[in-house]
């Protein structure tokens, strides 16, 4: 099976869906499970296709193509975000529908999960296309999406803004008012405080509490990020308040270097204005040459697939921190482990963004806000408790932090179908 993002690195040819069937496997071997499990874990429950008209502002009509998959719900509504991007495809949205679910059980959320996209590229459209597109994707899944049933949220390239129009026209096909539909709303409409910098806080967490495990200091700590949106950005500002130097970031334009540090606000500043390519004083460098960089920390903060065959025997990071979703391949965990590399994975390092969804929707449920302050502490507490769950089971089965983490999940999932009298 080969799709657009099949990784085609020397030693590997597997697709992201491909790639979480391997990962499944691995943890189940160790936990020598019945078969039965894996056999339900390995699929989603429900994947939709769907094709929809948009009118765009020449008159003109464009189909776009979306899915939605829903991977597994004994835990509760299936939940994750909806991407917009050239490269989605089913594969694609089925893989990361199946992370969503082991992110959940490994913060201990009631939600199973899900994942939708649509095949497009925001930059070529206005905004009022982008709406229609955006509208249209949730008129087409409306049948299947729900406060209770499936709740989607931001991913990469869809915004706050996206996620309100989508709010809207499923409260006007529904005839009732339901941010609980959707999270990463804007505020006014139900979102919540924190959300926006909820994955990379929580990803900050982790790489805190795996730099005291090394017994390293934040202070002066070098950083290099690929990806510079949501998830990257924030890390970077973050980061850069604890004291560390970010010395390499990069996006879809190029990527800089400069070995001193870079100051974050500056490359936000332009970031939002023209380019991060427009920095003043720098080394231009390459994406892959970021991630091979001398450094003490890693962040794959863009796309999956990017740590393979072809480069993971050259990264110098002491940690990695997966703020992206499926970025390093199963050949990669292999070399990595060998080699003594910390790889914080996807499942536990972004699932702060996951975790404040929660909040937003338990929020919305209630009709009661909560504080920033509570906010942050309550998604503190669940990160750090579930950095150390798979830090301590990790060191228990002797394995790496993904299998660690998998494992975890795919504990609580079992005792969760068995009591539904699933298997
Ligand atoms: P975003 O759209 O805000 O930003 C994506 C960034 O990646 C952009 O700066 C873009 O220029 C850059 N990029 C895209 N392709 C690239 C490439 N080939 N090389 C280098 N940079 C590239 O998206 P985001 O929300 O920050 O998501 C990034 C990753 O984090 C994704 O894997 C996503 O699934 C994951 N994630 C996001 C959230 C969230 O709450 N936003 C939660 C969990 C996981």
């Amino acid at each position: 099976m080969q799709s657009a993002k099949t990784v085609h690195a020397s030693k590997e040819s597997l697709n992201p869906f491909e790639i979480v069937q391997k990962q499944i496997d691995s943890a189940a071997s160790i936990l020598q499970l019945p078969s039965s499990i894996t056999k339900i874990l390995k699929k989603p429950k429900r994947v939709i296709s769907v094709s929809f008209p948009v009118k765009m502002d020449d008159g003109t009509i464009e189909v776009f193509d979306g899915y939605r998959s829903q991977h597994n719900d004994a835990s509760g509504p299936t939940k994750g975000g909806i991407r917009f991007h050239p490269d989605v495809d089913i594969d694609e949205v089925k893989a990361l529908s199946m992370w969503m679910t082991f992110k959940c059980q490994v913060v201990g959320l009631p939600y199973g999960g899900g994942k939708g996209g649509v095949v497009c590229d925001p930059h070529h459209y206005s905004t009022s296309e982008l709406e229609r597109i955006s509208r249209g994707f949730m008129e087409a899944i409306a049948d299947v999406v729900g406060p209770e049933t499936d709740i989607p949220a931001p991913d990469v390239y869809t915004t706050p803004q996206i996620m309100g129009w989508m709010m809207d026209t499923y409260s006007r096909l529904k005839g009732t008012y339901s941010p609980g539909v959707i999270t990463g709303k804007p505020l006014s409409i139900g979102g919540s405080k924190g959300r926006s910098s909820a994955t990379a806080t929580g990803c900050v967490y982790t790489i805190r509490e795996a730099m005291k495990d090394l017994g390293l200091p934040m202070e002066g700590a070098t950083v290099a990020i690929q990806g510079f949106g949501n998830a990257g950005r924030i890390s970077a500002l973050l980061l850069a308040e604890l004291g560390c130097k970010i010395v390499a970031v990069c996006d879809t334009k190029g990527g800089i270097y400069h070995p001193d540090g870079l100051d974050v606000d500056t490359l936000c500043r332009l970031k939002d204005e023209t380019s991060i390519m427009e920095y003043p004083e720098k080394q231009v460098i390459g994406g892959d040459q970021l991630l091979k960089l001398d450094v003490d920390i890693l962040i794959p903060a863009a796309l999956e697939n990017v740590i393979t065959s072809e480069n993971a025997d050259k990264i110098k990071a002491k940690i990695i921190a997966e703020a992206a979703n499926g970025p390093t391949t199963p050949y990669a965990d292999e070399v990595l482990k060998e080699r003594g590399v910390i790889v914080i994975p996807d499942i536990l390092a972004n699932a702060g963004g996951v975790t404040v969804s929660y909040f937003e929707w338990v929020q919305n449920q209630m009709h009661f806000y909560w504080t920033e302050k509570e906010i942050n502490e309550r998604l503190e507490q669940i990160m750090v408790t579930a950095y150390r769950e798979v830090a301590d089971i990790s060191k228990e089965y002797q394995v790496d932090m993904r299998n660690g983490a998998f494992i975890i999940a795919i504990k609580k999932l079992a005792e969760t179908m068995e009591a539904r009298g699933w298997i």
